[in-house]
Formats: structure tokens, C-alpha cells, sequence
């Protein structure tokens, strides 16, 4: 230990000191939360800072209920946090040193978060990515010190690597909770797609943590809840393998965002079914919801206006009854269910008055998402859609620092407050209620998904984009591989239609729908149409564009297809553009008939 890294810790223990006159009288918020039922004392309530040091560095400043600046662990550890979760990467730096942001999380950013929330009294939940950069469902590359090696010298690198991460933890009396052996692992994990070769690195990962920290948790940690065949399946694969004394884990961890993952009640069904079937302790281990619609960094993020879950409206309020309900089927409904964990709950804006000036401060912190270095790793992705935080509308922490109330929750679910507002009624129940009804006989489009390259489709290009044709990425595909893509740099350079004449289509009527998604687009004008000889003759409503992933359908619910009249159907889509560019991709177009 060297003269700064004393100081630092010195500084840390001096930050979180308890503020006794932080303490709020339960009585004085206007938070209502229903008590949850028998939680138990040590139920883990997490918090994900991995960007914390990066946003400090930035000159982010965190405020309290009382007013006063406040280290970050110290209020959450006051609001009943009691795990702070931390990803990190191998080696998330290129060349010369410059790092690729999302925190540039390696295992010394894990030590100092690890130090500061031992010494407010929260235990540490390590999650490896086994990668240079984010790793998820849609990306698990192997980091670049370890490209080109076979399976056998992987297994030994992941565990030596594995191992020394956790001595360090461990000589910086950091209290480790819990280490994830992967982050959502969905089939593929550190370059590897085969079970056998990702069963060694799990095993490898967990027997190197079982060394060091016998009494810490494994967790392996899984995305997508809503294909419950897929956790089954990953279950069951662990299962085989623990047989032959491969991967001891502990915990089955899912991701479960609201807006994505399909039910609560599916959620516990399937995380119950694994924990009764295998014997393992199960949790959500990444959540979040949205304070507010608004963006306040100017970049992107991954929901706002348009995409709220039904009855839980962006606010605080709403934020906290995402919360509160989660924990509550995970304490209520899934006997196994051992904690909650919310996703970096504290990546607010760096502050800048203007795109420009916060781009300064990720590229030099690491305080976006990912800088222009990350090109060095992952130039398609990351390398090209660098930015600053995309769940800045999803902290419990305002613009400029300051907890919100919402953040009162993981104290308030132990005792309950308040009263219970007046229902709301929410319009989104009802076009929830359209795709229910929505018919799921013939599709008379011609590779109506994308799949075999667009071929039938006409994609007529008003502005020149700089980007508009069929991509291959599944992560970013409503179904499939593939979707139509665009992209423009320069305002205001979008403008397009797709469309397909229908040949072969009877005389009759049809319901026509097609599904978008995208960011950064301003005002848009964007809908689906149906022409009979070339004239339109339906239009859907607009579609919004409200973030990554929040696909959006445009419907066309009923159409008459004269006898002896050709048919068009397509989309039209004009965006202004804001930030690095108006984006977006267009998938799984449906023309049924309508009985
Ligand atoms: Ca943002």
C-alpha cells in the first residue's frame, strides 16, 4: 500500500462517518411504498456505482436529504443499501493509456469502490465481464491480452486473473459479498459459444474466488427472463456440468428491466422453478425505471417518453413502485430470492451546458458510456456510438446531485409509508390491449423480418443518409438477425420510405403494422401506410422514437383491398437528428387478414 492509496482510505473512513442529522422522520415524505411482507433483514438491497469515480472525477457532486454534499456510499449506505456492485474489465485502456469510459472499470476502480462501501458498512458484489469492454447479451468479446489462445490456456488465464483480482480485493480488506463469473452470459461468454469451454471459465472464475474468499457467493448471471425455455436451458447445461463437479455456484442471478423483460409474474415463475428445481438461491440482479422522460446530458437514453411500463408513470413515485413491486415478487413470490439490485442508480449528467462540453469530460474521465477510444476494442459499436450516460433519467439523484425521494424506498419497504394515491389510468394498458388481439395469421410480407437482406423491399432514399440499409446485429433486432438500419450525421438528413407492393394478396380486409426503433432523432414524422394503385389510402398514427430497444409498432388496423387494385405497404420515417445523428432500425412488418 503506497502513501496515496493510505490517503484515500483515509479520506473514505473520513466521508463515512454517519450523518445523524441526515435521518429523516419517516413521516415527513410524501413517498408512498407498501410495506413488502416478510423481508428479511439481511434481503440484499444493491446498488450499482461502477461509474461513480469517473462521474467524482468529472466534478459530479452527490447531496443528501438535508441539503449537503455527501459521499455517494454514505447516503446510500443511510438509505438502506447494504451491497455495492461493481463490474469490472480486464483492461478497458487502449495503447496509450486512454481510457474507454463506461467508468473505465478494471480491478483498481473495483478496490477503491470496494473500500469505500466496506467503510460505510456495505459489502462488495464483484461482477466480471471477462472482456476489455461491456459485455452483455449481445457482445462477449474476449479480451485482447487473451485473443487466439486455445481453451485450455483461457482456463488457467481466467483463473489466475480471477484469482489476483480477488488477493487484491482481499489485501485491501474490501468485504466481498458476492462475484458474478460473467455478465449476462446468455450462451456466449468471453469469446467462447460452446457450453463445455463457457462451463471451464465459470468453474475457473468460481473455484479462483472460492480459494481466496471461501465464504463469498458465485453468481452466474443471466439476461432476457421473458424466454423462460432460455433460463431452462442455461440451468440445466450448469446443472450437467456441476454433475461432473464443474461451476459450484450459489446464486442464478437475471437481469430484469421492466420495460423489457415481460412480466413479474413471469419473472418469479421461472426464477422459482430454477431455485425448486436446481437448489440454487436466485435474484434480480440489474433493475432500473425512469425518474423522468427527460434526457438531461444530452445523450441518449435507453428509455424515455413513450416507453412507461403501465401503471408506473415516470416519477419518482413511479420509480419507487418499480422498485417496491420487484422486490416484493422477489421476496413474496420466489422462495429462493435473496436481493434486488438497481443499475447504476447514480450516472447523472457530468453537467455541461451542451453535447460539446460533456464530451470533453467522458472522453477525458471515462464518464459516458464509452469514449471514442473504445474504437481501439469494439470499433463498430462502441467505437462509433460513444456518448455520456443512457439511464441518467434513471438515477436516484437529479441533475445536479441531489437524492431524490424515490431513493427513500429501500428503507420505506421495511416499515411502509404513507398512503396509497388514487389510481391512474393509464392509455398504454390499451394499445397493449390492441397487440394482444392482434392477428397472428398468414403475413402476406415477403421477408417481412429482414432475414433474407431486403431483397423485396424498396427503400427509397429522400436525403441521402449516411447509413440506411439491412444490418445484421441481432442485439438490435426486434426478431431475428437482422432490420432495416439508418443512420445520418448532419441535421435534418433523414427521410425515407420502405415499402413492398403485395402481389397475391385476395380481395379483403387487412390489418397492416410495422416496428421501429431508434434515438437521437428530434421531431420526427414517422408512420406506416398502405397505397391501393399507387395512392395512399391509410396512414397509422405517428410513431415516436423513445430509445434503444423500445420498439414502437405503427398500426394500421383495418384495410379494404379491392378486387383487381394493387397493394403497397411501408413506413415513412423524417427525423431532424439531435446529438451524433438521427439512428434507428425498422423490423417485422405484418399484413393480415382482419376476419
Ligand atoms: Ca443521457
Amino acid at each position: 500500500m503506497n502513501g496515496r492509496m493510505i490517503l484515500l482510505a483515509l479520506l473514505a473512513l473520513t466521508l463515512c462517518l454517519p450523518v445523524l442529522a441526515g435521518a429523516e422522520n419517516a413521516a415527513e415524505s410524501a413517498l408512498y411504498v407498501k410495506k413488502v411482507e416478510n423481508l428479511p433483514e439481511d434481503f440484499i438491497f444493491g446498488m450499482d456505482v461502477s461509474s461513480v469515480l469517473a462521474e467524482e472525477a468529472s466534478g459530479v457532486k452527490y447531496y443528501g436529504f438535508d441539503g449537503k454534499e455527501t459521499d455517494l456510499f454514505r447516503i446510500l449506505a443511510d438509505n438502506g443499501i447494504n451491497y455495492i456492485r461493481v463490474r469490472i474489465w480486464n483492461n478497458p485502456y487502449d495503447e496509450a493509456g486512454n481510457g474507454f469510459g463506461g467508468g473505465n472499470c478494471d480491478i483498481r476502480t473495483a478496490m477503491e469502490i470496494g473500500k469505500r462501501a466496506t467503510a460505510c458498512g456495505m459489502k462488495l458484489l464483484a461482477d466480471f465481464h471477462y472482456s476489455d469492454f461491456w459485455a452483455d447479451p449481445g457482445k462477449q468479446m474476449v479480451p485482447r491480452a487473451w485473443a487466439g489462445i486455445d481453451i485450455d490456456e483461457k482456463e488457467t488465464a481466467l483463473y489466475e486473473y480471477t484469482r489476483d483480482c480477488m488477493q487484491q480485493l482481499k489485501n485491501a480488506g474490501v468485504d466481498v459479498g458476492m462475484v458474478q463469473v460473467g455478465n449476462e452470459t446468455n450462451g456466449r461468454m468471453c469469446g467462447e459459444s460452446d457450453w463445455q469451454n463457457i462451463a471451464r471459465l465459470m468453474d475457473a472464475g468460481s473455484r479462483a474466488v472460492r480459494e481466496v474468499f471461501p465464504e463469498t457467493m458465485v453468481a452466474v448471471h443471466f439476461a432476457n427472463p421473458e424466454n423462460p425455455d432460455s433460463y431452462r436451458f442455461y440451468a440445466e447445461r450448469l446443472a450437467q456440468f456441476e454433475k461432473d463437479g464443474l461451476i459450484q455456484y450459489d446464486v442464478f442471478a437475471s437481469s430484469y428491466y421492466p420495460f423489457w423483460h415481460g412480466t413479474l409474474d413471469n419473472l418469479a415463475e421461472i426464477l422459482t422453478e430454477i431455485s425448486e428445481t436446481y437448489g440454487k438461491k436466485v435474484m434480480v440482479m440489474e433493475t432500473s425505471y425512469a425518474y423522468t422522460g427527460e434526457d438531461t446530458d444530452f445523450s441518449g437514453n435507453t428509455i424515455s417518453e413513450g416507453s412507461e411500463v403501465s401503471g408506473y408513470p415516470f416519477s419518482s413515485q413511479g420509480q419507487a413502485d418499480s422498485v417496491r413491486d420487484i422486490t416484493d415478487a422477489v421476496v413474496n413470490r420466489t422462495p429462493a430470492g435473496i436481493g434486488v439490485c438497481y443499475w447504476e442508480g447514480a450516472w447523472i449528467t457530468v453537467g455541461g451546458n451542451s453535447r460539446e462540453e460533456n464530451q470533453a469530460m467522458w472522453e477525458k474521465y471515462g464518464s459516458g458510456w464509452a469514449s471514442s477510444y473504445a474504437a481501439a476494442y469494439d470499433p463498430d459499436d462502441a467505437g462509433q456510438w460513444y456518448g455520456g450516460s443512457a439511464v441518467d433519467n434513471q438515477a436516484f439523484f437529479d441533475a445536479d446531485g441531489k437524492a431524490l425521494e424515490s431513493l427513500k424506498v429501500f428503507r420505506f419497504m421495511r416499515t411502509g409509508n404513507g398512503k396509497a394515491p388514487e389510481p391512474v389510468q393509464d392509455a398504454s394498458k390499451e394499445s397493449a390491449a390492441v397487440e394482444e388481439n392482434a392477428d397472428t395469421t398468414y403475413n402476406y410480407v415477403l421477408d417481412y423480418s429482414f432475414e433474407d437482406g431486403g431483397n423485396c423491399w424498396k427503400v427509397t432514399d429522400l436525403k441521402k443518409a449516411s447509413e440506411l440499409y439491412v444490418e445484421d446485429k441481432p442485439a438490435d433486432s426486434l426478431t431475428g438477425r437482422k432490420h432495416l438500419h439508418f443512420w445520418s450525421a448532419a441535421q435534418d438528413s433523414v427521410e425515407f420510405t420502405a415499402e413492398q407492393i403485395i402481389t397475391d394478396l385476395p380481395e379483403g380486409k387487412f390489418s397492416f403494422r410495422i416496428s421501429i426503433m431508434g434515438g437521437d432523432c428530434g421531431e420526427t414524422d414517422i408512420y406506416a401506410y398502405v397505397k391501393i394503385d399507387g395512392k395512399e389510402t391509410a396512414r397509422s398514427e405517428q410513431i415516436p422514437i423513445t430509445g434503444w430497444k423500445n420498439w414502437k409498432t405503427g398500426v394500421i388496423p383495418e384495410f379494404d383491398h379491392p378486387a383487381g387494385t394493387k397493394v403497397t405497404v411501408g413506413i415513412y420515417v423524417k427525423c431532424q437528428g439531435t446529438g451524433n445523428g438521427a439512428w434507428g432500425k425498422i423490423d417485422d412488418a405484418l399484413l393480415n387478414s382482419v376476419q
